[in-house]
């Protein structure tokens, strides 16, 4: 049968789609080079007819696949049948919808984020499992771990936005192609390169981690000058609409905990130029010692991030461990952080 490919497609989800392998789509479609090729949306596939009882993958290869803005999307209407309330608090470059979900009905605030790298998208996809599994255990009131969810969220209330940056997901993803609004302007920032594992940024090569208001200048000195795959500052502070989504949001709140998920180092970085409040400390060494990771603080703004780039990529199996070993802490116990967000990078 002929498939066409939809945008946020990846030749392993369109072989989970179908229950065959990628490398069956390959031996169909000689116009695919290899199960590294990107798939650009519009793009025909013929997909081989197999006997649907005989799937040709196991279950377990869904842990593996990529993750974007569309499968949030195609998620949300059961994430709602779950409890969970949606809203949106912005628009990427793009015009993509930036996500909110909030889950619980205390006083204390948290709040999670992921997807800042558009090469770190499995934090959003362990963002949106984590709150649907919260999720259930409060609707069929059972224990997580042991821990009463359903209790702990009548003190708390969670807020998720598990995608900050979906253009830059969509390009790791999906590549650049000629129908694309920022073709010419991301090849010329990548210097021609046709390979997007590398980029970090949002789709005009701004790194959204990179966008806030505190030490910007600092930081923006000993950060590339022009737009590129990461690290690139801006040309001030908020000038990107999904950094300043995210701080409208912030301050709309009063959170008590701010956690921003990373996934390319083996290391917590925490604290803020000595402002952070007191039990951070301890609280940044319990979860520390639970998860085997290395927490650095951040004295000054630049420091972690050089210690981040010389660590290994994370695979998506810790952020599923981390998912459970996480809540061994109940949400209430979870470390407070400076004002600033935090990148929790974490173990391999
Ligand atoms: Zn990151």
């Amino acid at each position: 049968m002929k498939y066409t490919v939809q945008k946020g497609d990846t030749l392993a989800k369109v072989a989970y789609l179908f229950k065959v392998r990628p490398f069956d789509l390959l031996l169909f479609n000689p116009h695919i080079y290899s199960e590294q090729s990107y798939l650009y949306p519009g793009l025909d596939l013929h997909v081989p007819s197999i006997n649907r009882d005989l799937p040709l993958i196991g279950d377990d290869v869904h842990t593996n696949l990529e993750f974007g803005q569309t499968d949030i999307e195609n998620k949300i209407p059961e994430l709602r049948n779950k409890g969970i309330h949606v809203e949106i608090i912005g628009y990427s470059v793009m015009n993509q919808p930036l996500y909110a979900f909030k889950i619980g009905e205390g006083k204390k605030e948290i709040f999670y984020s992921g997807g800042w790298h558009a090469n770190e998208w499995h934090t959003s996809k362990f963002l949106v499992q984590y709150i649907e599994q919260l999720a259930e255990h409060k609707q069929n009131k059972t224990l997580w771990n042991g821990y009463d969810i359903d209790k702990i969220l009548n003190d708390i209330t969670l807020y998720i936005v598990p995608l900050v940056n979906p253009d830059g997901v969509d390009l790791v993803l999906q590549g650049i192609y000629p129908s694309h609004p920022y073709y010419e302007d991301v090849l010329a920032i990548n210097k021609g390169m046709k390979r997007f594992e590398h980029w970090s940024s949002n789709i005009r090569g701004v790194d959204l981690n990179h966008q806030w208001p505190a030490g910007w200048e600092i930081e923006a000195v000993e950060s590339p000058q022009e737009p590129w795959s990461r690290h690139y500052s801006g040309k001030a502070p908020l000038t990107e609409p999904e950094a300043m989504a995210v701080y409208t949001f912030t301050n709309k709140h009063s959170f008590s905990h701010v956690l921003a998920f990373h996934s390319q180092g083996q290391v917590i970085y925490w604290g803020y130029r000595g402002m952070e409040p007191l039990e951070s400390k301890e609280m940044v060494e319990r979860l520390s010692l639970l998860l085997h990771i290395r927490p650095f603080i951040q004295l000054k703004v630049m420091e972690g991030i050089r210690i981040g780039l010389s660590k290994k990529r994370v695979g998506l199996d810790s952020l599923w461990r981390l998912g459970l070993e996480q809540i061994h802490y109940p949400l209430k116990h979870l470390p407070r952080f400076g004002p600033t967000t935090v990148c929790l990078h974490l173990k391999d």
